[in-house]
């Protein structure tokens, strides 16, 4: 640029720049915060606390007449780099973004952030000495989580300044109810609650009851959950801090309890919600064979594994369901033999071979409980001489039951039952009453008509 260009250059800007600046002044109703306009880089809005940050001036000399400050955004998209974004959609220089990586280093690996988190960048923009529109990026704000954001400062200094926020936690306890009229999750939507609390509340009752099959009509709930805060702001549910399910008539409660560092749930007298399975199905008798990946097969001559345990005992030693359930099979199948399958809950089944004969009422659709004889040992199908073949099933998967850990279904212990019972009376009352449900019914000719609920006990604390 020759001196003359150069100079005709900086009046046209200037003129430019009036001419704007009166344009901006009559068309903003706050001219002081308006986005300039005239530039191809502002493409953000600007930052109304940035704009008064007396520390973040304009760097240069007195030649540099103003500064304006704005912020643009960007987001890291799958697969891309945080330089690359910087790079390609913020115009950092590779210096700049060395700097920003250097202050950042010691905080967080810049290679784990989630795709779609935004990056703010804070740009001055000045005037240079020839006369050209510079914009240099000052600070950085990333929302990396709810809980926390990065902060760079001073990018444009040689050690910018980064620092990590925490949002401030805090918590309080909702209260919903619900009623089930067509569905589990319809009751908690009709209840004004997130249904994913729902899932929640089924896995705490799990092991009583089975809410793919068992829920019926008329069923009610209701709980207390704890919301999480960060800032002041909902960024979602905690745990579950008591609940309630009435099946069938039947009311099951839960209480939620700090044991060993872990959240667990009791019933209001102390007594754990999780019931073990038995360690075996017979009362007596020796494994023979384990559960194994590859075995020699002693009829069929081949290798093949061996997914169950094999309990050598007389014929007619009578065989226990592991855990209470219903009875989903039982009959003749191929080389089990007469079996019998027992689902225990959305998640486990057993399986129970090479039965001499079924106990009574056994049949598909009989409800079973823990230690209840369901058939007796015998040789039927495949088999060398009467033992039980036992199976594991936990989803789709055969399991090695005795390397499973179950949870434990120990109660409260003694030494914190008073302090578990004080906190069980508390939580209970922060339910709602029953009475406070209002059920949907639909009379006669199909139109619905509203009745309060009452009449089920209150959950009696020992
Ligand atoms: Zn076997």
């Amino acid at each position: 640029m020759s001196h003359k260009k150069k100079y005709l250059a900086v009046i046209a800007l200037g003129l430019i720049g009036i001419t704007l600046a009166l344009v901006s002044y009559f068309v903003s109703p706050n001219p002081e915060i308006d986005t300039p306009i005239g530039s191809n880089l502002p493409t953000g809005r600007p930052d109304e606390q940035l704009a008064t940050d007396p520390e973040v001036e304009a760097p240069g000399e007195a030649q540099i007449t103003e500064s304006t400050k704005y912020v643009r955004e960007a987001t890291i998209g799958r697969g891309a780099t945080f330089s690359h974004v910087l790079a390609t959609q913020l115009d950092f220089s590779s210096s700049q973004i060395h700097r920003l990586a250097e202050a950042v280093r010691p905080l967080m690996n810049v290679r784990k952030i989630d795709a779609g988190t935004k990056v703010k960048t804070t740009f001055v923009e000045s005037t240079d000495q020839a006369g050209e529109l510079v914009a240099e990026p000052v600070r950085v704000s990333m929302k990396i989580s709810d809980r926390k954001t990065l902060i760079v400062t001073n990018l444009n200094e040689e050690n910018p300044n980064a620092v990590i926020e925490e949002a401030v936690i805090t918590s309080s306890t909702r209260a919903y109810s619900g009623a089930v009229n067509h569905s589990l999750w319809a009751s908690a939507s009709s209840a004004g609650m997130d249904p994913a609390i729902i899932t929640s509340m089924a896995e705490i009752f799990a092991w009583q009851i089975d809410f793919n099959r068992e829920v019926r009509a008329n069923d009610r709930w209701r709980l207390v959950v704890e919301e999480v805060f960060a800032n002041g702001k909902s960024i979602g549910y905690g745990d579950i801090v008591s609940a309630e399910y009435v099946n069938a008539g039947i009311n099951y409660v839960a209480i939620k309890y700090e044991l060993d560092d872990r959240t667990q749930y009791f019933q209001p007298d102390g007594d754990s919600l999780k019931r073990m399975f038995l360690k075996s199905p017979l009362k007596f008798g020796r494994i023979t064979s384990g559960f194994q990946a590859q075995r020699f097969h002693p009829i069929l001559k081949v290798n093949k594994a061996h997914l169950g345990v094999d309990y050598g005992a007389p014929t007619g030693t009578p065989v226990m369901s592991v855990g209470d359930g219903v009875v989903s099979f039982a009959g003749t199948r191929g080389g089990s033999g007469k079996m019998i399958t027992v689902r225990h809950n959305a998640v486990y089944r057993t399986e129970y071979k090479h039965l001499s004969r079924y106990s009574e009422n056994i049949r598909p659709g009989a409800r079973v409980s823990m230690g209840q004889t369901i058939g007796y040992v015998g040789a039927t199908g495949l088999a060398t001489g009467p033992h039980l073949h036992f199976e594991f099933h936990e989803g789709s998967n055969v399991v090695d039951p005795q390397g499973m850990k179950f949870p434990t279904a120990d109660p409260v212990p003694a030494n914190l039952m008073a302090d578990f019972l004080a906190k069980a009376t508390s939580v209970v009352a922060q339910m709602p009453p029953w009475s406070a449900l209002v059920l949907t019914k639909q009379d006669d000719e199909g139109k619905p008509s509203v009745e309060a609920t009452t009449g089920l006990p209150e959950p009696v604390i020992r």
